[in-house]
């Protein structure tokens, strides 16, 4: 390869961390509902309760399984016993609730008082007879979906050594396998048992609503792999077996800890891929796993070309126009990429968090799509800082501002098309038959402008009025 063939490097940089962004306890809200048997209990003050009741809006209603512990002041000063308080409060979720795991979220406070949480749970699960995972998804540390990630690397010390003995018990955790083989006689699954190429165990790992679980694992299924399973899964007591050796793979660009727990802890592969999002992200995806255990991969080119070809309407909106992400969920670099694949320009991405290593093929693919597409890469920002960022926006006149929803009220009102980025959070965007979701999302405000452009109100402020 020759110099000029060579991908632009990528320019990263890193201002004060003055963004908005969701506390990464907000994980409870999607994780409660992904494993079903849980109880997640958030110990804080009622600043953090405050957050989960507005930011979870109406599922707040639904009677959801997590409760605030809120601190009160005898805790703070240790006039209360932290031991006894939490036995209590536990004693009273398994006499009303009956969860098969109680998941405690420690937050701000409980670092700055150093409450011993992780130190408190094995007694107490001992005590009360249910497990404890402990996660600390606060502010302090991290920010929004980074929750998810402290929580699955906790629970990864929980799932299972090896594989069980017992046959039936067997069946009972391997839910996606059961899923698959639903309503098939013992014969058939032995046959098809033998569509699969013999490779070493593959788990993958990252919360996905159950559509994009049985999507992503019957994609692989095609290419003849087979998922042993995921974490987490449906139920705290389905959670995969891992041994030592076995192949891992993330689907969300945000779950770095999770990764490095299962190389470190349980000696597990990581396979570094590009994620799959978008229908590059997925066809590469799919492609490296591939890779990893020597299958050739089949009719991923058509598939993906068939992808675009159906994509074409939203990308006709979108080609041409430039896109600027403010940064606060991680999953920036991919949506990037996808957006950059689909015609547009791309002049910043901030990110709060870069872990180079774990992003490392996604950041190659965006550098690889920036080339390819003939235009110039996009400077990351880690830790960004929003007053900055707002000025280079008005520099810049990008076409759409990904952003939270702290700024995108304002700067509509300054005529500035906006996308709320938590919305990519809770949408399913992973997987082919997705990636319409991710545009249709994307286009959304282009599509309502273009639409009262004529009413002629597209500054709402007055011209010297600044954010
Ligand atoms: S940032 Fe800290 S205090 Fe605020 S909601 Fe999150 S954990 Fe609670």
């Amino acid at each position: 390869m020759t110099a000029t063939q060579a991908p632009q490097a990528l320019d990263f940089e890193c201002e004060t961390g003055n963004y908005h962004t969701f506390c990464p306890i907000s994980c409870v809200a999607w994780l409660y509902q992904k494993i079903e048997d849980s109880f997640f209990l958030v110990i804080g003050t009622k600043t953090c309760g405050y957050f989960l009741q507005n930011a979870m809006g109406v599922m707040i209603f639904a009677e959801p399984r997590y409760a605030m512990a809120e601190l009160e002041e005898g805790d703070i000063s240790a006039q209360l016993n932290d031991y006894e308080e939490l036995k209590r409060l536990c004693l009273q979720i398994k006499r009303d609730r009956n969860p098969s795991v109680i998941v405690w979220i420690g937050t701000c406070t409980t670092e700055i008082i150093k409450m011993d949480l992780e130190g408190l749970a094995p007694k107490l699960e001992a005590e009360i007879g249910i497990p404890i995972v402990t996660a600390r998804a606060n502010g302090l540390d991290y920010a929004f979906t980074q929750g998810e990630d402290t929580v699955l690397a906790a629970m990864v010390h929980k799932c299972p050594k090896q594989a069980p003995v017992v046959e039936e018990e067997k069946q009972e955790r391997n839910a996606i396998q059961k899923l698959l083989h639903f309503g098939r006689k013992q014969e058939d699954v032995a046959a098809q048992e033998s569509e699969y190429v013999d490779h070493p165990p593959l788990v993958l790992f990252g919360s996905m609503p159950d559509p994009v679980v049985t999507n992503l694992t019957l994609e692989l299924k095609k290419q003849g792999i087979k998922v042993s399973g995921w974490l987490p899964a449906k139920r705290y007591t389905e959670l995969p077996v891992i041994e030592e050796g076995y192949y891992v793979a993330g689907v969300n660009p945000f779950l770095s800890r999770t990764a490095t727990t299962l190389m470190r802890r349980r000696k597990c592969k990581l396979i570094g891929a590009p994620f799959p999002i978008g229908p590059d992200g997925t066809r590469a995806w799919i492609e490296k796993i591939c890779s990893v255990f020597s299958i050739e991969p089949k009719g991923l080119e058509e598939r993906e070309a068939q992808i675009w070809a159906s994509l074409e309407d939203y990308v006709k909106l979108l080609r041409g126009k430039s896109v600027f992400f403010m940064g606060d969920n991680l999953l920036e670099i991919s949506l990037a990429r996808f957006l950059i694949r689909c015609g547009m320009s791309c002049p910043e991405i901030g990110i709060p968090y870069m872990d180079k290593r774990y992003q490392k093929a996604e950041l190659d693919l965006l550098a690889k799509t920036c080339q390819e597409m003939g235009v110039p890469a996009p400077k990351i920002i880690e830790k960004p800082d929003n007053y900055n960022q707002i000025q280079r926006i008005y520099e810049l006149k990008p076409d759409l501002v990904i952003t939270g929803m702290a700024h995108a009220n304002p700067m509509e009102a300054r005529g500035i098309n906006t996308k709320w980025s938590v919305e990519f959070t809770f949408a399913q965007i992973h997987g082919f038959t997705n990636a319409r979701d991710v545009l249709e999302l994307a286009t959304r405000p282009l599509r309502r402008n273009n639409n009262l452009k004529e009413l002629g109100w597209e500054k709402l402020v007055k011209e010297e009025a600044k954010i």
